[in-house]
């Protein structure tokens, strides 16, 4: 396991300085790993100097996934300096606008960088009604990228604009068995529906190479047998946390959220390797000892705090 926060502008200074008191060499190749983690947004709803939710995955090196595509993540992927001429799948955990908001400059970044047609296969959850009168409905992952990028849609003009864009969409429905999305070359990638009060929300388990990266997007009590089982002995697990242990949060954020205790015993009883809390607010940050304690009552593997720009190998 490695994690290191890259700072392009810093490690540039460094090694130009280098660069002048050395002799000049060519360092060996170094073989990427199977997996590795890009946060680039490690932060919550809140406008707070932390991009919302987004995350890139890279395959043996290459960037093929983006798990959400919060606001602020766009700079921040110019910032990871990671091409993204071969970034072909996009998981969105639900549509939330702290996850979703980001996805029309993402995708225009990904078309401009092309030069040829590209498909993007963007996966996400089904539609919901609302249940009460006065809640509102959910688009499925279809509408949303059809009201995006659709013919009608408000960016409709990406579709043919420097290069032919084809989106293929898919919507997640809740199964009771894991969901495989695709297992080419031995990159699988499965799901789960898990739960966030009333907004269709989905689990992902990305795998390749033997190592295993899961998002459990924002979750819910509702969720959590799902994420358990969807975790089941991963390498990596990226926890959303947005609240303290009861009664330190606002009540109504437990109908959509869950407790560091619990993160800890979900943690523990699916054997995941390592934890990485992300989606991070700062009534959570201001008690990071707390939260730290309450999940180590549970759970003994390697813990660790996202930041933006942060690269885990898991
Ligand atoms: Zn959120």
């Amino acid at each position: 396991m490695r994690m290191t926060l890259r700072r392009p502008l810093l490690a540039g200074l460094f090694l130009g300085m280098l660069a002048s008191l050395a002799p000049a060499q060519t360092p060996p190749a170094e073989t990427p790993p199977p997996l590795e983690l890009v946060v680039l947004g490690s932060g919550g709803p809140g406008a707070t100097g932390r991009a919302g939710s987004a995350h890139v995955v890279l395959v043996d090196g290459v960037a093929r996934v983006l798990v959400d595509a919060g606001p602020g993540s766009f700079a921040r992927l110019g910032e990871a300096a990671l091409p993204l001429n071969r970034l072909d799948i996009i998981l969105l955990t639900h549509l939330h606008a702290d996850h979703a908001g980001e996805l029309p400059g993402i995708v225009k970044a990904r078309a401009v960088s092309a030069g040829r047609p590209v498909t993007l296969r963007i996966f996400g959850p089904g539609g919901q009604r609302a249940k009460q009168r006065d809640d509102a409905d959910f688009p499925s992952t279809r509408r949303f990228v059809d009201l995006l990028f659709g013919k009608q849609g408000a960016f409709g003009y990406l579709r043919d604009f420097s290069a032919p864009l084809t989106l293929q969409a898919t919507n997640i429905a809740p199964t009771p068995q894991p969901r495989v999305l695709l297992d080419e070359a031995g990159l699988r990638i499965t799901a789960l529906r898990g739960h966030h009060r009333d907004a269709p929300a989905v689990i992902y388990r990305v795998e390749h190479g033997g190592k295993s990266i899961v998002f459990s997007g924002d979750i819910d009590a509702g969720g959590h047998a799902a994420l358990k089982r969807l975790a089941q002995g991963c390498d990596a697990l990226v926890f959303n946390t947005v609240v303290l242990d009861p009664p330190g949060s606002p009540e109504v954020l437990y109908t959509l959220h869950t407790a560091p205790s619990q993160i800890g015993a979900i943690a523990a009883a699916a054997g995941v390797g390592r934890l990485l809390l992300a989606h991070l607010v700062p009534a959570v940050e201001r008690e990071r000892a707390a939260v730290d304690a309450s999940i180590r009552t549970h759970y003994a593997g390697s813990l660790s705090w996202a930041e933006d720009g942060l690269h885990l190998r898991p």
